[in-house]
């Protein structure tokens, strides 16, 4: 059991974690990397039950079927990735986290939808889905 916090940028959408981390990853693919302007994005997932977000409400993007990016309405800063595919389990952005707090990152996601400007040199499994 953990407990971690976070929030967006300008703090009107917080979120808290208490319960186990079940993965996490860097995530490669290109819906990911426009969603947030970034080449790569470090998700955590956890069980929807144990995250509970306070103050404003995220808005919701259905960024492809089945698929929901959550984000704040005011900064717009990306807060989570939910999946019909994944029940139950929500995706939330390591880089969120308060005070830099991070958790361990197992592997690379969509490997092969990587920008080649951007190098990894890492020891961590690199799978292409
Ligand atoms: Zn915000
Ligand atoms: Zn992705």
């Amino acid at each position: 059991m953990i407990t971690l916090s976070g929030s967006c940028l300008c703090k009107a959408v917080r979120f808290q974690i208490s319960g186990p981390i079940m993965k996490t990853g860097h995530c490669h693919c290109e819906s990911c990397r426009r969603a947030t302007s970034s080449p790569v994005t470090t998700f955590l997932s956890s069980a929807i039950k144990h995250v509970a977000f306070t103050g404003a409400p995220r808005r919701i993007f259905a960024s492809s079927p089945g698929v929901s990016r959550g984000f704040c309405g005011a900064c717009g800063s990306p807060l989570s990735f939910e999946t019909e595919a994944r029940p139950g389990e929500i995706d939330l952005y390591v880089a969120s986290l308060e005070g830099a707090a991070g958790v361990p990152i197992e592997q690379h996601w969509y490997w092969n939808e990587r920008v080649d400007w951007l190098t990894c040199q890492d020891d961590l499994p690199k799978h292409d889905d």
